[in-house]
């Protein structure tokens, strides 16, 4: 129940929607395709200043709701019981950490909300993209297809950003900021640096201007990959559904938080045993 509440939570949990939305809104107005200079907005500044105030307060609305859902459900109200489900049932970060740890929530979020207000206006504006919304305009193998693909190269390339940021320069120098929490809790996804959180955001991005992409699986991939970003960073003990052999439980990010240079994988534990940075 809980991971079903978050799950739904964390659908607008990230501006990145906005450029979807964008894109929906102006098929369903029959100006995207049908005018071939495509849709000129009137006002550049206009439209980033709609796109900008929804995605501040869906971002910020989902990121208060979601974690301080599970952080009063398990730190408040199991506080007593945190055997059962605490990754770390005897360390807490301090007062402090905790405080820092929204803060940089806060500003990691206003990063990528501004920058994906940025791209909704541009796409709203008839700006340049491959992601297409009929599902006739590629074969179906393709639609099919894609699935995998977006997942393997979104987490592939997260693997390997993320190892690179364990790198001493930008280690020092940017992501130890998000590895001061030691007992990372669900605030802490989006407490990155400016600079780290912006080349994730890249990365993920970058099919959209890159190969056909269908909206429905870049949406619901980029949901998966929100809802176990907050899941990873609980603290909490979950583990994987059934169907999802390839996905780590909460303990094996919580692993990376306490002994720092192992377990850099988020979504498929498998780039660790290939490269062999697992926690053994
Ligand atoms: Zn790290
Ligand atoms: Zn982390």
């Amino acid at each position: 129940m809980d991971q079903l509440i978050v799950t739904l939570l964390s659908t607008f949990h990230n501006g990145q929607w906005l450029s979807i939305i964008a894109h929906v809104k102006n098929y369903y107005k029959k100006l995207y395709y049908d005018n071939p200079e495509r849709l000129k907005c009137a006002s550049f500044v206009q439209e980033f200043r709609s796109q900008l105030i929804w995605s501040f307060a869906i971002g910020y609305g989902i990121y208060f709701s979601c974690c301080g859902y599970l952080e009063w459900s398990y730190s408040v109200r199991r506080q007593s019981q945190t055997v059962e489900w605490k990754c770390q049932p005897n360390k807490w970060l301090t007062w402090q950490l905790y405080l820092d740890q929204i803060k940089w929530g806060v500003v990691g979020l206003a990063c990528t909300n501004i920058v994906s207000a940025l791209f909704a206006t541009n796409f709203t504006c008839g700006g340049y993209s491959t992601l297409y919304l009929e599902f006739n305009s590629y074969s179906w193998i393709w639609w099919i297809l894609q699935w995998p693909i977006i997942f393997l190269y979104q987490d592939y390339t997260t693997y390997w950003i993320h190892r690179m940021y364990h790198s001493r320069f930008l280690f020092v120098n940017f992501h130890y900021l998000h590895h001061r929490y030691y007992q990372p809790t669900s605030w802490s996804v989006t407490a990155l640096h400016p600079v780290e959180i912006l080349t994730l955001q890249a990365s993920s991005m970058l099919p959209v201007f890159v190969i056909p992409v269908h909206w429905l699986s870049f949406s619901l991939i980029i949901l998966y990959n929100y809802y176990h970003g907050i899941i990873q960073h609980s603290g909490i003990n979950l583990k994987p559904f059934w169907w999802q052999p390839w996905q780590p439980d909460v303990m094996f990010h919580d692993l990376h938080h306490k002994y720092v240079n192992v377990n850099f994988g988020f979504n498929c534990y498998i780039w660790d045993q290939i490269h062999d940075s697992i926690k053994k």
